[in-house]
C-alpha cells in the first residue's frame, strides 16, 4: 500500500439501500464523477472536475471516463483449491467430490502447490473484478498460510479457513476432531485480524464431519465467538438423505448445525436449497446466511435456489460462485445464471438488485459494510471500473439501452465477464495486469 493519493474518474454507482426494499433511491449514480482515495482509503467522492481540482499536489489522475467506477464485488463462497477441477465433467455433488475435488485438494500437502494456486486464484479474482471473498482452503494448514500469505501480498480483505472433515474422504485429506481444532486454533492464532484478514471455522460438511468434529467447531466458535463459520447445508437430495441418515437424532439437516452451535449472523451457509419450513425458520432466527451458488447448482445439477421464500421469511442471502462446482470467477456471469436460476422458479431480479447483492449486499452479509461494499468517505478503497461497451456484442446492445440504467446493467450482467473489467484497484491500488 502506498500513500500516493489518487483520483479515479468515471461514472461513479455505488448504493445506499437494497433497492428491493428501499422505498427511496437506492443508489448515487455520478455520470462525470471522481473518487480520491489515498492510503488505502476513499478520502471523497464528488463530481469529477472538483475532486480533480481540490486532489493534493501530485495525485495520479486515472481516467476511465465512461465506464462505471463500483466498488469491487464480493464472492461470499469460494474454494480456492478448485481451480485445476472448473469445468469437470459428468457428476452431481457426492461424485463430483470422490472424483475430482478429493483428488485435487490432495495436493495441498505441499506448500510450494498451495503458494502456486493461491496466486492463480487471487490474480484470477482480480482479473474478474472481485476483490473480497470468503474463501475454502483444504485441510492441510499450509494451504492456509499460503492463502493468506499471498492475499496480504496484495493487500487484499479476504477470509478464510482451513477444511475441517474427519470421515468419508481419502487418507491424505482427513483430519480428526481434535487435530481439526488444534489446527485451527493455531491459525486463529496466527492469522485474525491480521492486516485485512479474518477467519472462517470450515467444517466441510455434515457428510465429512463427525458430530464430534462439529462439537469441536462449535466449541471453537464459542471461544472465538467473532469469528466467521462456513459450511454447506441442503445442496443435493442424495447429500441430504446420508445427513438424515448419519444424524438419525437431528431433526434436520440445518439442525445438525444448530445443535453443534454453528448458525449465527457470521455463518455462511453454501447452497441452502432443499429446505423444510423448519430449516427456514431456524436460518431466520439465528441470522445465518444462505449463500446461492447459481452457476455451481446448475452445473452440479442440485437444484433451484428459492429467493423469494427465503426473503419472505427473514433469511440474510448472499451471492456466490462457488468454484470449482461453480463454473465462473465471474460474479457478472455468477447474476446471470442467478437471473435465470430465478426465472425457473417463476420469480425476477433486476439489474439494481442484483449489482447490490454483488457489492453492499454481500459487504452487509459478510457483516463487512461498515469497511467495504460502497464507495464513500472513510471505506476501504477497493473499487472497479466497469466498461458496458467491452465487448462487440455489448457495445451493439447499448445502442438500444436508451440511457436507461437498469437496461444498461441488465444487459452488462447478461453479456458481461471479466473482459467488462478495465481495473480493479485493491486498497486504492490498480492490480489487474
Ligand atoms: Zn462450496
Amino acid at each position: 500500500m502506498t500513500a500516493a493519493a489518487r483520483v479515479i474518474r468515471g461514472r461513479i454507482l455505488s448504493f445506499t439501500e437494497n433497492p428491493a426494499t428501499s422505498g427511496s433511491p437506492a443508489h448515487v449514480l455520478i455520470d462525470d464523477g471522481a473518487v480520491l482515495v489515498a492510503a488505502g482509503k476513499i478520502e471523497a467522492v464528488g463530481e469529477a472536475r472538483d475532486l480533480i481540482a481540490r486532489a493534493p499536489p501530485g495525485a495520479v489522475v486515472d481516467d476511465h471516463s465512461g465506464s462505471f467506477i463500483m466498488p469491487g464485488f464480493i464472492d461470499a463462497h469460494v474454494h480456492y483449491p478448485q481451480t485445476h477441477v472448473i469445468g469437470s465433467y459428468g457428476a452431481q455433488l457426492l461424485d463430483w467430490l470422490h472424483n475430482y475435488t478429493f483428488v485435487e485438494e490432495q495436493k495441498f500437502a505441499n506448500p510450494e502447490h498451495c503458494a502456486r494456486i493461491a496466486a492463480f486464484f487471487l490474480d484470477e479474482l482480480i482479473r474478474s473484478g472481485t476483490t473480497t471473498a470468503m474463501v475454502y482452503c483444504t485441510v492441510h494448514p499450509e494451504s492456509v498460510d499460503a492463502f493468506f500469505t499471498a492475499a496480504e501480498a496484495r493487500a487484499m480483505r479476504m477470509i478464510a479457513g482451513k477444511v475441517m472433515m474427519d470421515r468419508d474422504a481419502p487418507d491424505g485429506l482427513r483430519d480428526t476432531a481434535e487435530q481439526g481444532y488444534d489446527e485451527s486454533k493455531a491459525l486463529i492464532e496466527r492469522w485474525r485480524g491480521r492486516g485485512r484478514l479474518d477467519y472462517a471455522i470450515t467444517p466441510r460438511f455434515a457428510v465429512t464431519s463427525s458430530e464430534a468434529q462439529l462439537e469441536a467447531a462449535g466449541a471453537l466458535k464459542r471461544e472465538f465467538w467473532n469469528c466467521y463459520v462456513q459450511t454447506h447445508a441442503n445442496e443435493n437430495k442424495a447429500e441430504i438423505a446420508r445427513v438424515a441418515a448419519l444424524f438419525p437424532e437431528a431433526r434436520s439437516y440445518i439442525d445438525v448445525y444448530a445443535r453443534a452451535g454453528l448458525l449465527g449472523p457470521r455463518s455462511v451457509l453454501g447452497h441452502c436449497i432443499h429446505l423444510q419450513d423448519s430449516e427456514v425458520a431456524a436460518l431466520a432466527e439465528s441470522g445465518a446466511v444462505a449463500a446461492f451458488c447459481p452457476t455451481s447448482n446448475l452445473f452440479l445439477g442440485s437444484g433451484l435456489f428459492d429467493q423469494a421464500r427465503l426473503e419472505r421469511a427473514g433469511v440474510r442471502i448472499a451471492l456466490a460462485t462457488d468454484v470449482g462446482g461453480g463454473t465462473s470467477y465471474s460474479m457478472l456471469r455468477t447474476a446471470a445464471e442467478g437471473y435465470k436460476v430465478l426465472q425457473l422458479n417463476g420469480q425476477s431480479w433486476p439489474a439494481l438488485e442484483a449489482f447490490y447483492q454483488m457489492t453492499l449486499g454481500n459487504a452487509r452479509a459478510l457483516s463487512l459494510d461498515k469497511r467495504i461494499g460502497s464507495i464513500e468517505p472513510g471505506k476501504e478503497a477497493d473499487l472497479i471500473a466497469l466498461d458496458s461497451r467491452a465487448t462487440p456484442a455489448l457495445a451493439h446492445r447499448m445502442e438500444t439501452a436508451g440511457g436507461d440504467l437498469e437496461v444498461e446493467l441488465f444487459a452488462l450482467m447478461t453479456l458481461g465477464d471479466d473482459r467488462a473489467v478495465r481495473e480493479t484497484y485493491v486498497a486504492g491500488e490498480p492490480l489487474k495486469r
